[in-house]
């Protein structure tokens, strides 16, 4: 059966309404068919996470889900037709959103029925290759190690901390035995996907001993090391990525271990540049810009980016901890430990838990605010409204409103700043991360309220989104019904 005209039609909705296509294609399963063999491809799935894939991962920070269990069960079915339509290569194709899907697909999607629960006895190797150690594992303990690998896309956060030791008895479960868990292997590629962040474990063989190899000088030779293995090139990135962040992220300055100098030698490393998209090197300049200043990383920004203004757009994408506590800008004091999120009585989250919130010092302000004072109003509304725009995709930190309100609106003057206050409210309202934008600009009009520096935002216009900021309970609402 065709549907010549209502082909356009469904074409159109495609590109404006993804989720609408698919929810739409359920309604029959001619229907379904049609859409999902003659409408949609695999590239179009593919794209659809990517351009949602930050934007999933910051709800996923703020205990929310970006997609409803239904949508996420209908985004699992597509998947899934064109995992068994196209095999291996549709893996190689998807596997970096794959992680999106896995990480919302109830653990009971994986697992078999189990009637009974049992244990079993997996060895614990040793690293230098002494006899094993058995221990016992038993159900709860399984679960708990798929969950842990599962339950966040490592592709889109990677980190060392989420890594077990390459020995860690999952290791060997997951070769010889995952059968006994795992329900089908082959469900939303399940097995490939671990076996892949196994082989990440054991190239980046994060054992103590070798996560000290990669302080000072080492890092250069741990990264190389990691460029040289045969992990799929995404996977390789993601591990650089993951050792980057472990190794360059120093929560206090005396705490850094890697001198700026060898920050620099990695762009002097061959092909380095070639080998990073632009969101990937905003987001290594980034790290560079917080933990050395402007000086190590100008000549960085140049060799990557064509100008300053796309440079300042892929670094606010990709930066951490720029939210900076005014009563300690320097970090003297001891950094606190992580607070939880706090929830009001209606269960929305209003307090500031974490994305990065701990670290209280870093050299990016004098490079941003010269940089930023230096472009004309113009520009700085362009660079703010592609900010937005790409979140996202390619935002990584649940506090990049806040950042930007900083930066964007505190940091110009008194007589710009309504505008430029007005233009952020009307960029982000709308968009797939309102949500996520009301609450970190909150904070910063929270941090802002505390240190006197409110006093220079003139709202006039500004105040005419207040009914259509959805959040009433939070900081930004109150300012702008005042
Ligand atoms: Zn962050």
């Amino acid at each position: 059966m065709s549907f010549p005209f209502n082909r356009v039609f469904l074409e159109a909705l495609r590109d404006v309404d993804f989720m609408a296509l698919i929810t739409l294609a359920q309604a029959s399963a001619t229907l379904e068919q049609f859409i999902f063999e003659q409408v949609l491809t695999p590239a179009s799935l593919c794209q659809f996470l990517r351009e949602n894939q930050s934007a999933f991962q910051l709800y996923q920070l703020r205990h929310r889900w970006l997609f409803t269990a239904r949508e996420a069960s209908y985004l699992r079915r597509l998947y899934e037709k064109y995992r068994i339509l196209h095999g291996e290569t549709f893996y190689e194709e998807s596997v970096g959103v794959l992680g999106l899907l896995l990480a919302q697909t109830p653990r009971e999607g994986f697992e078999k029925n189990f009637i009974t629960p049992f244990t079993l006895s997996v060895p614990r190797f040793h690293k230098y290759g002494r006899v094993p150690r058995w221990e016992f594992f038993d159900l709860d303990d399984i679960r708990l190690e798929y969950w842990k690998t599962l339950r966040f896309s490592w592709l889109h956060r990677p980190n060392v901390d989420t890594m077990e030791f390459a020995w860690h008895p999952i290791y060997w479960f997951q070769r010889k035995m995952s059968s006994e868990y795992l329900r089908d292997p082959d469900f939303l590629f399940c097995k490939p996907y671990i076996d892949d962040l196994h082989a990440c474990a054991a190239v980046m063989d994060i054992s103590e001993g070798n996560l000290g190899a990669a302080r000072g000088e080492g890092l250069l030779s741990v990264v190389e090391r990691i460029r040289a293995s045969k992990l799929k090139e995404i996977f390789r990135k993601a591990c650089i990525r993951a050792i980057l962040t472990h190794e360059l992220t120093a929560y206090r300055p005396v705490w850094q271990t890697v001198s700026s100098d060898t920050f620099k030698n990695l762009f002097a490393l061959p092909g380095w540049i070639d080998m990073w998209t632009k969101s990937e090197l905003g987001w290594i300049c980034a790290i560079g810009l917080t933990q050395y200043g402007g000086e190590t990383v100008e000549p960085l920004l140049q060799q990557s980016f064509d100008n300053n203004r796309e440079a300042l757009i892929w670094l606010f994408l990709g930066a951490h901890h720029w939210t900076k506590d005014p009563q300690d800008p320097e970090g003297t004091n001891t950094p606190l430990p992580r607070t939880p999120d706090a929830v009001d009585e209606d269960g929305e989250i209003i307090h500031h838990g974490s994305c990065c919130g701990n670290m209280v010092w870093g050299f990016q302000e004098d490079f941003l605010t010269n940089t930023l004072g230096s472009l004309s109003q113009a520009d700085r509304l362009w660079i703010m409204r592609k900010i937005v725009s790409l979140a996202p995709e390619f935002g990584v930190c649940a506090d990049l409103g806040c950042n930007i309100f900083n930066y964007f609106v505190l940091g110009c003057g008194p007589d710009e700043s309504d505008t430029m206050f007005s233009a952020l409210l009307d960029s982000i309202i709308g968009s797939t991360l309102q949500y996520i934008f009301e609450y970190a600009i909150s904070h910063a009009i929270s941090l802002a309220e505390e240190n006197g520096g409110l006093k220079c935002v003139a709202l006039t216009s500004a105040r005419k989104y207040s009914g259509r900021v959805d959040r009433k309970n939070l900081a930004l609402y109150r300012l702008v019904s005042l």
